[in-house]
Order: structure tokens, then C-alpha cells, then sequence
């Protein structure tokens, strides 16, 4: 007899509650409190006394398919076969046995993963997604990840910030990712450079003049040919005009720069959501490790585990020692590059650390 066809799911990602844990999948919506008896084990008890413990290992999101193969396995044969992965790419396993937690924690750290990123830690630094899915990259940004936690790892096992502490990595300068209480973004400094024997057959002009914010952009005849030129004296380096024409290449190996933002958080559980402010730009893109952007990133940790007080977050904290103790308590130097003097940013300059003219 024929199978019968699955009917095809269009759009949308599938069900959810299929790959739950049982306990998890009974109790939905019903849960009294949750407790977190130990770094990266978090404990949820429903109103009729069931019990699920959560054990969490950090991965750096793009993984390879032995080490997730991995990762299953230990679910499989130290957890009871459920898994689920954060949108900062930590794994978590659910176990319904208390007796399970410890022997499941010791098979991840056997195999090198670290377990931890709960509660007052540093939580695994978040990625936008790179080379590997993206045309429009100007760093690696899971390689940026990579590097800064393997020198935080002390920070993810433990509960020794002030409080969580989200950090993001976004690859290009104006779209996904990048906000956060620490956020490392690429930064363009100079405006594209346009390959004029390319741009009429590749580039479908009008929605690349209209894609420039700052209408920089104009129709041009070059060498006879249809083309773009650019007014670089309003060009904001933002770098939108690459990914519809890439023959305007903006990333530049010694002028594509990072800079380190502070104090976003979308949440507004407990406050109003904040935008980030730039603190430390022209920091060089220097992979593998990215050196210099670890440490200013250590420095203002650092700052802020010694500075805050319990519970503040990063924005918090900022808010009542003010910016200037910022610049000062961290060492880091305000300079003219944190002034934003661009004429159309008058709207904007309510909305960040730039000075008023
Ligand atoms: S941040 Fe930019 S380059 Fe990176 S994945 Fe998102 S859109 Fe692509
Ligand atoms: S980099 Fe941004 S501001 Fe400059 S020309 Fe391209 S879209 Fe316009």
C-alpha cells in the first residue's frame, strides 16, 4: 500500500511541544516557581509538585555535525533524551531525576563543553550569523565569540557579575543582531569603493540610490557606462549599499574597524528598555583572536563586577554613576568619534552619549 503523504508545512517552524520534555509538556503554563540550585542548573516546580531540572552548556552556534552528534549522545545516555537550544546557542537537557543532574554535568564537562550562563553570569556572548549564511559580512562574528569566551569562561560558570550580563556580536554595521549590554559590531570607516565595470550588470540602480539613508548615492555615467557615484562628504560609512550591489565594496581589511557599545537591553520586565551608546570605537578587526576588542570587553566587565552594585545591570549602573565616571573608572578614552556632528543626526542626539552643539 502507498504511504500517505505528509501534507507540506509551507512556512513556519513545526510544532514545539512534540520535541518537549513530557514533564514540561504537562505542566505548560503551570508552573509555581523556579529555583536555581547551582551554576547552569536551573530547577522549575509546577503547582502539583512536579519537578524538572535544566542542565546548560554553552556551544559556540555553529557547530560541526560530530560534535553535535555528540551533544545528542550524552542527552541520550546521561539525560533522558531532550534537548533544546537557547537563541544565545546554549544547549540545555531536561531531566525530570534529580539523580541525573551530576552525572549528566560531569559527561559535558568530560567532553569539554562548560556548563553555566545562568542567572548573575556572563550568558553566552550571541551571534549574528557570519560567513558560513550571509553575503554581507565585515568580520567573523562567531570567531569573535569564540575567542572573548574562552576568556570568559570563569564568568559563564560562575555568579559573580553584579547581574546577568548579555553580550551580542553583529558582522556588518546595519542589520541583524548587535544590541545588548556589551554588544561588538563591525564599523566601517571609509565610504565604498565602487568597481564602475561591474555596477551595470549586476547592480539593479534605482533600489541601491534609494537604499543610501543619507541619499549619498547618485545615477552616473562612467566611462560610457551606467554607473554610481558617491557624495562622500555625506556617506555615513553605514555600508547598505553593499549588499544589493556588491561592486560597492565597503569592507576593507585595515578600514573596517569594531566598536564596542554598552547598556542596551531590550527587556522591559523590571525597567524600560535602553538603547546602547558607542564607548570605544576603531578597535582593529584582528582575527583570529580580536586581541584588543577582548580586553577592552574585560576591562569594562571588570569595571562593572567591581563598580555595580547587586542586581544593577550594566544600563543601571551606567544611569547612576553617569558617563563621565564611565570613561573614567574604565580607562577607556572619550574621543572625538563618540561626537557624532553629522547635520542629520539632530534627531538622534537625545538618544545616545553624543554632545550637544
Ligand atoms: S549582522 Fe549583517 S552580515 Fe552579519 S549575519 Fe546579520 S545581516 Fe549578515
Ligand atoms: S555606505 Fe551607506 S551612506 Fe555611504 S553611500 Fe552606501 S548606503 Fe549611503
Amino acid at each position: 500500500m502507498a504511504h500517505e503523504m505528509r501534507t507540506p508545512v509551507e512556512s513556519g517552524c513545526p510544532d514545539g511541544f512534540q520535541y518537549m520534555h513530557p514533564v514540561m509538556r504537562k505542566n505548560y503554563g503551570q508552573w509555581a516557581y523556579h529555583e536555581d540550585p547551582q551554576p547552569g542548573v536551573l530547577l522549575h516546580v509546577s503547582h502539583n509538585g512536579d519537578k524538572i531540572w535544566t542542565v546548560r552548556a554553552g556551544t559556540q552556534r555553529i557547530l560541526d555535525l560530530f560534535t553535535l552528534r555528540k551533544l545528542c549522545d550524552i542527552g541520550d545516555q546521561y539525560g533522558e533524551g531532550y534537548v533544546r537550544f537557547t537563541i544565545r546557542s546554549n544547549i540545555e537537557y531536561m531531566v525530570a531525576d534529580e539523580a541525573k543532574v551530576e552525572p549528566l554535568i560531569k559527561a559535558l564537562t568530560d567532553a569539554g563543553f562548560i556548563v553555566g550562563g545562568t542567572r548573575n553570569s556572563v550568558a553566552m556572548l550571541s551571534h549574528t550569523q557570519g560567513w558560513l549564511h550571509c553575503d554581507i559580512p565585515g568580520t567573523d562574528a562567531s570567531g569573535v565569540v569564540k575567542s572573548m569566551m574562552d576568556e570568559l569562561i570563569g564568568e559563564f560558570k560562575g555568579w559573580n557579575m553584579p547581574n546577568r550580563v548579555h553580550m551580542t556580536t553583529s558582522c556588518c554595521q546595519i542589520n541583524c543582531g548587535g544590541q545588548g549590554d556589551i554588544a561588538i559590531n563591525v564599523q566601517h570607516t571609509k565610504p565604498p569603493k565602487i568597481n564602475h565595470d561591474l555596477v551595470s550588470n549586476i547592480c539593479e540602480r534605482p533600489s541601491v540610490v534609494a537604499r543610501c539613508p543619507v541619499a549619498a548615492i547618485r545615477p552616473a555615467l562612467v566611462n560610457g557606462k551606467p554607473s554610481l557615484e558617491v557624495d562622500e562628504k555625506k556617506c555615513i560609512c553605514c555600508g547598505a549599499c553593499y549588499p544589493p550591489c556588491p561592486p560597492m565594496q565597503i569592507n576593507d581589511a585595515e578600514h573596517s574597524k569594531l566598536s564596542i557599545w554598552v547598556g542596551g537591553n531590550h527587556s522591559n520586565a523590571r525597567s524600560k528598555p535602553t538603547f546602547q551608546k558607542l564607548v570605544a570605537s576603531g578597535i582593529p578587526n584582528n582575527p583570529p583572536r580580536w586581541p584588543e576588542a577582548t580586553a577592552v570587553v574585560k576591562k569594562i566587565l571588570k569595571t562593572y563586577k567591581e563598580d555595580a552594585r547587586d542586581w544593577e545591570r550594566m544600563n543601571d549602573w551606567i544611569e547612576r554613576i553617569g558617563w563621565p565616571r564611565f570613561f573614567e573608572k574604565t580607562g577607556l578614552p572619550f574621543t572625538k568619534y563618540h561626537i557624532d556632528n553629522w547635520r542629520g543626526a539632530r534627531a538622534s542626539l537625545n538618544a545616545s552619549t553624543h554632545i550637544r552643539f
